[in-house]
């Protein structure tokens, strides 16, 4: 609730690039934005995914590169300079179907916001062991974004290891090829689930070889990854190989359980937004940021970009339903909710 009892105006969910450029927007625009950040748990952490990296290279203006969490403790500092306000909880569930807008956190009292934000990101699927954990978010060679890492010189020329069988794994092994030495796919079964194009590509590739029916059982290495524990799928069988660095790629999952019923979903699960080009929801007042709403680039400045469309596209939602009045706006469909003359 904000301070004088009413209802916010604009909430965020999340705390990764999307959310914080949001906020950064909706502060410097008055908007007196609330973050709820999410709190830590094994597989999230308040700050988001590149809490697990150590070195971004990708995002500008660090021409040196930039430590994730550093990133994203300035990003956070940047929202708070204008006067965002920021609690560590998860939103736990929402009520789309009354207007303002309500929101239960996991401890606190209910809040009822005007307008939502939701960028709360998809997270991606860890193998959940623990030394893969602990050395992903140490910079130390483990990492689940080959777009994002493979360059980084500690993996040029080293024998890289990829974990899973899907698309995903098809593209993150050939497109590592260009810096490592060799890579090395790491399948349970004994053929891939990829579409039979991506596998015979992969397959064809002579910088690729693949472990069938074999699956990770530890992690090794202190400081950095020295190498792999595999266990033979079929005979249950253990061997060690020493790899200089592991991508595991076996899928991401949207944040947004708490979202079911309340709002459009994919069938994986992510956000829709039905308008190319606008973050508007199918909730009138809901929009959408960051990796929630996106399965294709996944990267840092998309999402920080898709944040700054969101904070944008809410206020001119909020300006044209005349956010000052007692009254609640008359809600529209999700189709007009954004009309094209408020953008153009
Ligand atoms: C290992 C790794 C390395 C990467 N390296 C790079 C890189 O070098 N360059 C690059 O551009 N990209 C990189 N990426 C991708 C990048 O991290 C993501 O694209 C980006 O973080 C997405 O931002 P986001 O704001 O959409 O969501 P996220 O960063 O995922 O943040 C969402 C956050 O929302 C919060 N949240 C979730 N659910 C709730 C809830 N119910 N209530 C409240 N809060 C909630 C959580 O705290 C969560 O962490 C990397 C990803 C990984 C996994």
């Amino acid at each position: 609730m904000s301070q004088d009892g009413q209802a916010e105006t604009l909430v965020i969910i999340g705390s990764g690039p999307a959310a914080w450029t949001a906020a950064v927007y909706a502060s410097r625009a008055n908007l007196d934005p609330l973050v709820i950040e999410g709190e830590p748990s094994r597989d999230m952490i308040p700050g988001g995914q590149l809490m697990y990296t150590t070195d971004i290279e990708n995002f500008p203006g660090f021409p040196e590169g930039v430590d994730g969490q550093e990133l994203m403790q300035k990003m956070k500092a940047q929202a708070e300079r204008f006067g965002t306000r920021t609690m560590m909880e998860n939103v736990a569930s929402v009520d789309f179907s009354t207007y303002p807008l309500v929101l239960r956190p996991s401890y606190s009292d209910e809040i009822r916001a005007r307008a939502v934000i939701v960028a709360t990101g998809a997270r991606a699927n860890w193998l959940g062991l623990d030394n893969e954990i602990r050395l992903a978010q140490h910079g130390g060679g483990v990492s689940a974004c080959a777009v994002c890492d493979g360059a980084l010189p500690a993996f040029r020329g080293k024998v890289l290891a990829v974990v899973g069988g899907g698309d995903t794994a098809m593209e993150e092994a050939n497109y590592l090829t260009k810096f490592a030495g060799e890579v090395v796919i790491i399948h349970r079964r004994d053929a891939f689930r990829a579409s039979r194009i991506m596998a015979e590509r992969t397959l064809a590739n002579p910088k690729i070889r693949v472990e069938w029916n074999s699956q990770v059982v530890e992690v090794l290495g202190e400081d950095y990854i020295t190498g792999l524990r595999l266990q033979d799928t079929v005979t249950g069988e253990e061997r060690e190989m020493e790899v200089g660095g592991l991508f595991v790629a076996i899928g991401h999952t949207p944040n947004t359980a708490f979202l079911k019923g309340q709002i459009e979903l994919t069938p994986h699960g992510y956000l829709v937004a039905p308008q190319a080009w606008r973050t508007a929801t199918s909730v009138p007042g809901v929009f959408a940021a960051g990796d929630v709403m996106d399965d294709y680039y996944r990267q840092a400045i998309t999402a920080a970009g898709t944040g700054c469309m969101a904070a944008l596209e809410a206020e001119r939602w909020l300006a044209h339903h005349g956010v000052a009045e007692a009254e609640p706006p008359v809600l529209e469909t999700a189709e007009s909710s954004i009309g094209q003359e408020q953008m153009a």
